[in-house]
């Protein structure tokens, strides 16, 4: 599997861009920072879609990469929990702000909604997809993705108490979120969110109850923040004795 980073932040700046991952040109993972990063004919490549939770920043580029596939005579498959498809038909796609893609090209929707079940395996283009649940401020799942014997798990925005996540997933490659630095905890707290110190411990549960703990790379972080995260994952890096980096737009990793 080949992961591309086209977003690794959760603000946007000339410099930083939305959270968005893809997966071998085909599949995206969270949209905020998707349609400005890829070409016309990249964009028209992507058959699934997979979103995380509501919030805009995860979502953003659903109208604009509908738009495209629109004109471009494309269609693909968003694959959510209810409560995004609720949020989407109601503030996103809602025929005010943008038209609802579902019934664009009738025999032909332009995208179309399919419902996850949460802990339930399924297959998705060639991947074994897990949606698991995670602890935010709204209802959220991570998605585990395997395929050619190599397996990844992305959180998305989570804050603490991950232990029950952790036992139904097994990845070479963890993707998680540290959205502010230590000195930011309660704020980071309050908005469902990890700290370098929290998300240190998250990690130690999930050595201990896994027995082994992959390399992790991390995005959502505040760029304003983002010195001072770096230098204390750094420290939590060297601590744990195990690979903890940030990543960042542009890059792209095999697994
Ligand atoms: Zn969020
Ligand atoms: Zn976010």
């Amino acid at each position: 599997m080949k992961i591309r980073f086209l977003g690794a932040h959760n603000c946007e700046t000339k410099d930083s861009r939305l959270v968005s991952l893809l997966v071998d040109d085909v599949l995206a993972i969270d949209v905020g920072g998707l349609t400005s990063g890829l070409s016309w004919e990249a964009q028209h490549r992507i058959k699934a879609v997979l979103l995380t939770h509501q919030h805009y920043d995860h979502v953003r580029d659903i109208p604009t990469l509908a738009m495209n596939l629109f004109l471009g005579g494309s269609q693909t498959t968003i694959y959510s929990i209810p409560k995004v498809f609720e949020v989407l038909e109601k503030h996103l796609l809602n025929d005010v702000i943008y038209p609802d893609f579902r019934y664009k090209s009738p025999d032909k929707p332009t995208i179309k909604f399919s419902v996850v079940e949460p802990n339930k395996p399924q297959k998705i283009l060639d991947y074994d997809v897990l949606a698991v649940p995670v602890k935010h401020g709204v209802p959220t799942v991570g998605y585990q993705l395997g395929a050619g014997g190599k397996t990844f798990f992305y959180t998305s925005d989570t804050g603490q108490g991950l232990a029950e996540s952790w036992q139904y997933v097994s990845p070479q490659l963890l993707i998680t979120e540290v959205t502010a630095s230590n000195k930011y905890t309660e704020w980071a707290v309050d908005g469902g969110h990890l700290t370098p110190s929290l998300l240190q411990r998250e990690l130690e549960e999930f050595r201990k109850l896994k027995g082994y703990l992959p390399p992790v790379l991390i995005v959502h972080m505040s760029p304003h923040l983002e010195k001072d995260i770096a230098a204390e994952v750094a420290a939590m890096s060297k601590d744990l004795g195990a690979s903890v980096t940030l990543a960042h737009e542009g890059m792209e990793i095999s697994l």
